[in-house]
């Protein structure tokens, strides 16, 4: 039997064989390993350069054309990121820079880019409500029906068209009622209205009848026909109080997020946790349109990605599980400690936006940023769902949402808040990818 030789490295117990150790250097294959990768690492870090894509760049347009470019990854490159962030460029432009923009999408467009084209679009729609009225024959030319947002101002010529190809077009039905009913103009809601009243032959193939795409447009479609939008346009982002903020925070904060309910959760047994205490008297909220001091939405924070959770409020503070609440056949185990709830300290540095932003800002989730937010078009990750009020069944109006992203280290999913204000009902539900 040959004699094992024990690893020359400090510390390390293991023993090889000599041929190992005549290709090694006297070292076991992981220490071999391991001085290879911190080599390489070393060197790496030496020869490392910093690159700066935008520098002496002072044209806001130019410099988004360079975010949205792709970057070749190397190791050895380390790029400086721009001192704002993609959507911040965005927000900022002036008119003529947003057209040129959208010029810019259509060259992309031009040259085979359909995905940096649509990413930019999205992007001048959500950032700015920039309107692509003019663009619709273009996008229609060429068969891009997807994402639905991108036809929000589309004319009547466009819509006409578009509810000619729904009749036909078989293979393109879901994306086509998708932007239709983000269009939802009067044309579109009577014609919702008529196919619920004598559904099509081509509505057997779709999940859901074609009258229920009305919620991917932030709408339904009401009992005798009429529109109802489903969320307010006034939106508030809600993010990180400014270390200074809070120590000389001079007026009570309009919102507060993720407190600590009294109650607990009569299915886990966890703490009811309040996602957003509104003071709906605060000029900021009166957007809300509520007669009232106090808006809670609590929900069980484990619950609820589960199932949708409703509960009880009046606009005085009141907020008390709902006996029509349904426990889903699975129900999680209680929360097992303090770490778990560390998201009751993360939301005591949130606050509410002094400014307004675009409605849409947090419309087309796949963008990137947080989204967590008080009004706006909520950020759906999976499909529109706006629950139906357990008591008058009609859907409840989309009022905020908090994503987890923001809130712990590895976070992600959004909680989704609503409201029936005529039956003083909340709603929670959670989606993630
Ligand atoms: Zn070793
Ligand atoms: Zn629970
Ligand atoms: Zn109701």
């Amino acid at each position: 039997m040959t004699e094992r030789l024990p690893c020359r490295s400090e510390g390390c117990s293991a023993t090889i064989l000599p041929a190992t150790a005549a290709k090694t250097g006297g070292y076991c294959m992981p220490c071999k390993q391991e001085m290879e990768r911190a080599e390489r690492q070393r060197y790496i870090e030496q020869h490392r350069r910093d690159i700066d894509l935008y520098e002496g760049i002072t044209d806001p347009v130019e410099i988004l054309k360079i975010m949205h470019a792709p970057v070749k990854r190397d190791p050895l490159i380390r790029y400086i990121p721009y001192h704002l962030k993609r959507e911040e460029v965005y927000s900022a432009l002036s008119e003529g820079d947003a057209d040129r923009m959208l010029n810019a999408a259509f060259e992309l467009l031009e040259s085979g880019d359909e995905d940096t084209c649509q990413e930019i679009l999205v992007s001048l729609i959500c950032y700015r409500d920039y309107s692509l009225e003019s663009c619709i024959p273009i996008l229609l030319e060429r068969g891009i029906y997807y994402p639905g947002i991108l036809f929000k101002d589309a004319p009547a010529r466009g819509r006409d068209r578009m509810l000619q190809f729904v009749e036909q077009d078989r293979e393109n039905c879901n994306h086509l009622l998708l932007a239709l009913a983000w269009i939802g103009d009067d044309q579109v809601v009577r014609q919702f209205q008529e196919w619920r009243s004598d559904p099509p032959s081509w509505a057997k193939e779709l999940y859901v009848p074609p009258e229920a795409y009305a919620h991917e447009g932030g709408w339904e479609l009401t009992e005798n026909g009429s529109k109802r939008r489903l969320f307010y346009h006034d939106s508030y982002a809600i993010g990180e109080k400014m270390p200074t903020e809070s120590t000389y925070a001079a007026e009570p904060e309009p919102a507060q997020f993720l407190k600590e309910d009294s109650a607990s959760c009569p299915w886990c047994g966890s703490s009811l946790t309040i996602l957003a205490d509104l003071d709906i008297s605060h000029p900021k909220l009166r957007f809300l349109g509520l007669s009232g001091e106090r808006l809670r939405v609590s929900t069980c924070v484990n619950c609820s990605c589960y199932e949708t959770i409703y509960m009880d409020v009046d606009f005085h503070g009141k907020s008390e599980w709902s006996q029509t609440n349904i426990k889903p056949e699975y129900v999680p185990g209680p929360d097992s400690g303090e770490d778990e709830r560390s998201f009751t300290s993360a939301g005591r540095s949130l606050r509410i936006a002094d400014k307004p932003r675009s409605s849409y800002y947090a419309a087309y989730w796949a963008l990137g940023p947080a989204v967590s937010q008080i009004g706006g078009y909520p950020a759906w990750i999976q499909d529109a769902v706006y629950p139906s009020c357990p008591c008058c069944s009609r859907s409840m109006t989309f009022i905020g949402q908090l994503d987890w992203e923001q809130i712990e280290e590895y976070g992600e999913g959004i909680y989704y808040m609503f409201l029936c204000a005529d039956c003083k009902v909340t709603a929670t539900l959670f989606q993630q990818t």
